[in-house]
C-alpha cells in the first residue's frame, strides 16, 4: 500500500489544525566542478562559510519576526547579492563585452504568482527587481533595459555598472579575449549562482534565484535562473526549488517544474526527485548542476552532480549547518 498520499492528507489535516508551523531555509551559492578542497584555501573556505552563516542568520532573524517566505527569500538572496564570493549582483561573473548583465527570478507558492528579471545592467539587487514585477506589474518576465527603469521606479537601487566591475573577473575575461579555450576552465570552476527556498511560520513555501549567468556569455543570452518552472518553482502543494548550473539543459528539462511534478504526480518525496532529475535526467545527458528545496512535508532536499555545491540550511530554533564541498565534509 501506498502510504505517502495517506500521510500527505493528514498533514494537510494536520496543518489547519496548527496555526503555527516550523519555518525554514534552505540555500546554495552555486555548484561547480572545481570545487574540491585542494582548490581552496582554508581562509578562503571559512569565508564561504561566513557568507553562507550571514545569510542563513538573515533569514532565520527575518523568519522569527514572522515575515512572509516571499520576503524572506528577497532578504538572504540581497545577502549574497552584495557578497562579491557569490556570481550574483555584485561578484556576477561579466559578459564577452565586460560588463554586468544580471537574471533573477522569485516565485510564491502560496499563490503561484512570480516575477523574474534578465539582462539587468545596473541594478544593485535583482531579486528585488524580480519581486518588483512579481507585485506591482501585471507581467512575469521583464528585460534589459526596461526592466532597468522598472525596478528602478519601483524603488530598486541603480548603481554605477561599474560597481560590478571586480578586478578578478575583468581579469579573467581579458584571459578568455586572448584565448576563448580558456573558458571552459575557468567557468567550470565554480558557477556561483545563489538561490534559497524558504518556509514560513504560516506554512507558505516560496523560492528565488539570482545570477550574472555563464562567464563570456554574448548575444543576449539569458539562462534558466530568472525562467519561472525551469530555474526557479514554488507550489505549498508540492515543493520550493532553486536551481544552479549549466541553464541551457535546465531550461530544456524544465527542470524546477518537472521536480515538483514528480512530487505531485509521482508521489515522490522532494528528495526522490531531485535525486532524479540531477543523478538520472541530468547526468544522462552529460549535463552539470545542482538545486536545493522544501517540499510540503517540510523536509529539505538538495542534490548535484558537481564536485561541490555551496550550500545551508536552518530549522527554527536548530543550529544552521554550511558545506562546500561533497557530501560529507563541513
Ligand atoms: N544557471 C545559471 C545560468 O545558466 C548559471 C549558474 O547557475 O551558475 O545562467
Amino acid at each position: 500500500m501506498k502510504l505517502r498520499p495517506l500521510f500527505r492528507l493528514l498533514l494537510l489535516f494536520f496543518s489547519f489544525q496548527l496555526s503555527a508551523q516550523e519555518y525554514a531555509l534552505i540555500i546554495h551559492g552555486g555548484a561547480g566542478n572545481g570545487l574540491v578542497p585542494e582548490n581552496y584555501t582554508e581562509a578562503q573556505t571559512a569565508a564561504f562559510h561566513e557568507a553562507l552563516n550571514k545569510a542563513l542568520m538573515r533569514g532565520d532573524s527575518a523568519l522569527a519576526a514572522g515575515t512572509p517566505a516571499v520576503e524572506v527569500v528577497s532578504l538572504v538572496i540581497q545577502v549574497l547579492e552584495n557578497d562579491s564570493l557569490f556570481n550574483a549582483g555584485k561578484g556576477a561573473v561579466l559578459t564577452y563585452e565586460g560588463r554586468a548583465s544580471l537574471d533573477a527570478s522569485i516565485m510564491d507558492g502560496s499563490n503561484l504568482e512570480a516575477g523574474a528579471v534578465a539582462g539587468l545592467s545596473c541594478i544593485k539587487n535583482p531579486i528585488t527587481a524580480a519581486l518588483a514585477v512579481m507585485r506591482y506589474s501585471p507581467h512575469v518576465l521583464l528585460s534589459g533595459s526596461g526592466a532597468d527603469s522598472y525596478a528602478q521606479s519601483k524603488g530598486s537601487i541603480c548603481v554605477d555598472p561599474a560597481y560590478f566591475l571586480i578586478p578578478s573577473k575583468v581579469k579573467a575575461m581579458d584571459k578568455i579575449r586572448e584565448d576563448i579555450r580558456v573558458r571552459d576552465s575557468i567557468r567550470d570552476h565554480k558557477m556561483g549562482t545563489v538561490g534559497c527556498v524558504v518556509r514560513d511560520k504560516e506554512g507558505n513555501i516560496a523560492a528565488g534565484t539570482s545570477t550574472g549567468g555563464m562567464m563570456a556569455k554574448r548575444y543576449g543570452r539569458i539562462g534558466d535562473s530568472p525562467i519561472i518552472g525551469a530555474g526557479t518553482y514554488a507550489n505549498n502543494k508540492t515543493v520550493g526549488v532553486s536551481c544552479t548550473g549549466h541553464g541551457e539543459y535546465f531550461i530544456r528539462n524544465v527542470i524546477a517544474y518537472q521536480l515538483s511534478a514528480r512530487y505531485e504526480f509521482l508521489q515522490n518525496s522532494g528528495q526522490e526527485a531531485a535525486d532524479y532529475m540531477i543523478h538520472t535526467l541530468l547526468s544522462g545527458q552529460n549535463a552539470f548542476g545542482g538545486l536545493i528545496g522544501i517540499d510540503a512535508e517540510g523536509e529539505f532536499f538538495y542534490a548535484f552532480n558537481t564536485t561541490g555545491m555551496l550550500r545551508g540550511f536552518k530549522r527554527e530554533g536548530e543550529a544552521a549547518e554550511t558545506y562546500i564541498f561533497g557530501l560529507e565534509e563541513k
